[in-house]
């Protein structure tokens, strides 16, 4: 099973609750339309990966996407927990990729199915190491960034978050209890672009993570 280590304390990885369409701009460039309520789904643990790690497309897909998010480590058990003192449930920060099978998921939406198999496939989400929860004095004043191949493609900030990281944690909380080793995603800006095969793919929040994958050849 797959952990991260935070202040010397082994978190094995939980489930990981994904945020859709958080960022303004990014639900502009797929033509979505702004939720009512936060969109969640899920990718399961074994789905993470880690720095230096390789990606494989699976073959039902030919046009998988990045997207770079500000991943929340939890630390310790909350049910209902109000948005004041969600962010104390925080026991790291970091970086992860949103790999998505853009083709697949645009398939089964229409559909009205469910995404994990667009989602949830194995080394679908690059995760970095966490920085301890106290070395970020504001989470919505991060820059997210990624780079295919060295060119910039996503330079957002977690400041353009139509929900914040403690009024996610509050509203995940009150749906399904958080555990340690849990990790929120929690939703990606604007600049999601196609990965083939041969890229190299680097996530980078300034002070919280950077995560480094390649794009394996099957
Ligand atoms: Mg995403």
């Amino acid at each position: 099973m797959p952990s991260r280590i935070v202040n010397n304390r082994e978190y094995q990885i939980g489930k990981i609750l994904c945020i859709g369409r958080n960022y303004v701009d990014h639900i502009k460039e797929l033509g979505n339309e702004a939720p009512s309520a936060p969109v969640i789904f899920m990718k399961p643990a074994s789905s993470v990966i880690g720095n230096g790690n390789t990606v494989f497309i699976p073959a039902y897909s030919d046009n998988c996407h990045h997207e770079a998010e500000l991943a929340l480590l939890i630390g310790r058990k909350a049910k209902n927990v109000s948005e004041s003192e969600a962010l104390s449930y925080v026991a790291g920060y970091g970086v992860a990729i949103d790999l998505t099978l853009r083709d697949v998921q645009d398939e089964l939406k229409k559909k009205g199915l469910p995404w994990d198999i667009a989602k949830g496939f194995d080394t679908a989400c690059p995760l970095s190491a966490f920085v301890p929860a106290e070395t970020i004095s504001d989470p919505q004043e991060l820059t997210i960034r990624m780079t295919v191949n060295g060119e910039l493609r996503q330079n957002g900030s977690s400041s353009l978050m139509i929900r914040s990281a403690a009024q996610l944690i509050s509203y995940l909380s009150g749906i399904f209890t958080l555990e340690p080793g849990d990790v929120i995603l929690t939703g990606t800006p604007a600049g999601v672009s196609r990965v083939i095969a041969g890229d190299r793919l680097c996530a980078e929040i300034p002070g919280a993570g950077r995560v480094e994958v390649s794009i394996g050849h099957q």
